[in-house]
């Protein structure tokens, strides 16, 4: 038995060696969790994101010293398209190939909509949907080239179903799920495939602070926040983890998952079976 599984196990771990791919918004929580999977399964990744310098840095070098892979960074921002095709040039220049793009980066907003803040709504709609528009613009000709590429977007369970007070963050990930949809009619033919993962509530910086935020505005302790607002309609009863997500992104990218695009996948403990 493990005679048989060693070798399955070591290609699992070079799956995507050669391949490069690139994560936005992969400083932190489900972006960092997927470039970790990615560079696991053996890709050369391009970071993105905010952050301090000797932080960023630090996740360089420990990806590069425990996968063996060159892991680079790039500083741009996700709501600035001339940054975005700026970006996806540098990287196609230093590595002459770009396989895997991953559209994670991401922010919230929860206001009521006759109160949201104008620039909250302009910043969700740049980052969270037209982002994934001008990183696709700018990579699909490299993988046409390549005749292989993986767009893989990051959505959520609101790409799918709507929540009170998020107008423009479900706005955002609807447009998401439509956008992979048409861009996987596009490229159905050229070994480039594009899929949305549609996670429930991952457990990361972004839903610490809705949690920080709940149980102030209703005066509630943080553990009933996260089981009776957060987590009520995730009927599994607890966060989805940042590793779940990238072994999926790592399958989505390999050559099993070549007929599957244009999915929109929930990865929500059943929040969008109710
Ligand atoms: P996070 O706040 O931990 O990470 C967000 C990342 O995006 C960071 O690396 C940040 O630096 C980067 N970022 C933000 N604005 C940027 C900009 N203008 N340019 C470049 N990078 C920028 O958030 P997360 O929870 O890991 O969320 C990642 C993605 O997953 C988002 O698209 C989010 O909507 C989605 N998502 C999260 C959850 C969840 O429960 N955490 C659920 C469903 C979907």
């Amino acid at each position: 038995m493990n005679i048989q599984m060693k070798p399955q196990a070591a290609a699992a771990q070079n799956s995507l060696k050669g391949k490069v791919s690139l994560v936005t918004g992969s400083t932190s929580g489900i972006g960092l969790g997927i470039a970790r999977a990615l560079a696991a399964a053996g890709s050369d990744i391009v970071l993105n994101g905010f952050g301090n310098a000797e932080d960023i840095a630090k996740v360089q070098t420990e990806l590069q010293t425990e996968f063996g892979i060159d892991v680079g960074y790039s500083s741009a921002d996700m709501s600035k398209a001339d940054a975005i095709a700026a970006m996806i040039m540098t990287t196609l220049s230093e590595y002459g190939r770009l396989d895997i793009v991953v559209n994670n980066a991401g922010i919230q907003h929860v206001a009521p909509i006759d109160q949201f803040p104008i620039e909250k709504w302009n910043a969700i709609l740049a980052i969270n949907l037209s982002s994934a528009f001008h990183t696709t613009r700018a990579a699909l000709p490299a993988m046409r080239a390549n005749k292989y590429g993986r767009i893989i977007n990051i959505a959520s369970a609101h790409g799918l179903v709507a929540s009170p007070f998020k107008a423009a963050y479900v706005a955002a990930k609807h447009g998401v799920v439509g956008l992979t949809k048409t861009i996987a009619l596009e490229t159905a033919e050229e070994g480039i495939t594009c899929n949305a993962i549609c996670p429930g509530y991952v457990y990361t910086p972004l839903v610490e602070a809705q949690i920080e935020g709940q149980a102030k505005a209703h005066g509630i302790p943080r553990e009933q926040v996260i089981r009776d607002v957060l987590l009520a309609q995730q009927p599994n009863k607890r966060f989805a983890t940042v590793e779940e997500l990238g072994a999926l992104t790592v399958f989505l990218a390999s050559e099993a998952a070549a007929s599957i695009t244009g999915i929109a996948l929930p990865v929500d403990g059943g929040w969008t079976a109710h």
